[in-house]
């Protein structure tokens, strides 16, 4: 029978063999049950059997020895088994199923445990991938406002530095333009001078009891600051007297 065969492939006897009728035991069980009855027949079925055909075949055994862990044949000497457990083969290996079963459920429960731990590391993955991309834009937002508060700042001083510039151009450019009335001013009073000296030379007698205009002008420079100039030095010194004279 194929399928006992198939579920008796866990229990084994000690160095089995199997004869041509397909029915199996201890090779020394066998050996001894052949010595004892001078021949070569099935212990069972007495059939006449070849050692050539013998080989290893499962189906046979009924009884399981649990101390020895081991299948026993038909020929195996009981009285050795006598104080041991001995069960039928099959509730060995309904035991045997159930260990296998539980193992299985065991087996399972670490797979899904570590399902568990893979999804778990899987959202943890996903969520740091999540918190990069959230941190890069806060640094990226935060290091644009920086460049847009220097650019700011950099404008912001480059206009102040021209304004500045502009206010002190403006200033010189005042005082220039002063400077140059002034000159013109100068140049006004020296041509009124140079004429006072053409005159004064035509009319030596009576000049000569008022103050030459050379040291008027020479006591106005002294007693003044200079930016005053143009409008202290008159065009005509000749009509007032010199204040420090
Ligand atoms: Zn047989
Ligand atoms: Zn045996
Ligand atoms: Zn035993």
């Amino acid at each position: 029978d194929k399928k006992s065969r198939k579920d008796n492939s866990d229990v084994c006897l000690v160095d089995p063999v199997s004869l041509s009728c397909n029915h199996s035991f201890c090779s020394s069980c066998l050996q001894k049950f052949w010595e004892q009855t001078q021949s070569r027949n099935c212990p069972i079925c007495k059939r006449k059997s070849s050692k050539d055909h013998l080989g290893v075949n499962f189906g046979e055994p009924k009884v399981f020895c649990k101390d020895d862990q081991r299948a026993l044949c038909s020929v195996c000497d009981i009285s050795q088994h006598q104080s041991h457990t001995v069960v039928p083969v099959e509730v060995v290996i309904k035991e045997l199923k159930e260990e296998l079963k539980s193992d299985k459920k065991y087996l399972m429960d670490r797979k899904n445990q570590c399902r568990r731990v893979e999804e778990t590391l899987n959202q943890m993955i996903q969520h740091s991938k999540k918190q990069l991309l959230s941190t890069e834009r806060q640094i990226r937002a935060q290091f644009n406002k920086l460049h847009q508060f220097l650019k700011e700042e950099e404008e912001s001083r480059v206009a102040a530095l021209r304004e500045e510039e502009e206010q002190k151009r403006k200033t010189m450019m005042g005082e220039m333009k002063r400077i140059q009335e002034q000159m013109s001013s100068l140049s006004e009073s020296i041509s009124a001078v140079e004429a006072e000296l053409q005159k004064d030379k035509e009319q030596t007698s009576t000049s000569l009891a008022v103050p030459p205009p050379a040291l008027y002008s020479h006591c106005k420079l002294q007693c003044h600051p200079q930016t005053s100039l143009s409008r202290e030095i008159p065009v005509l010194p000749r009509l007032s007297a010199c204040p420090s004279a």
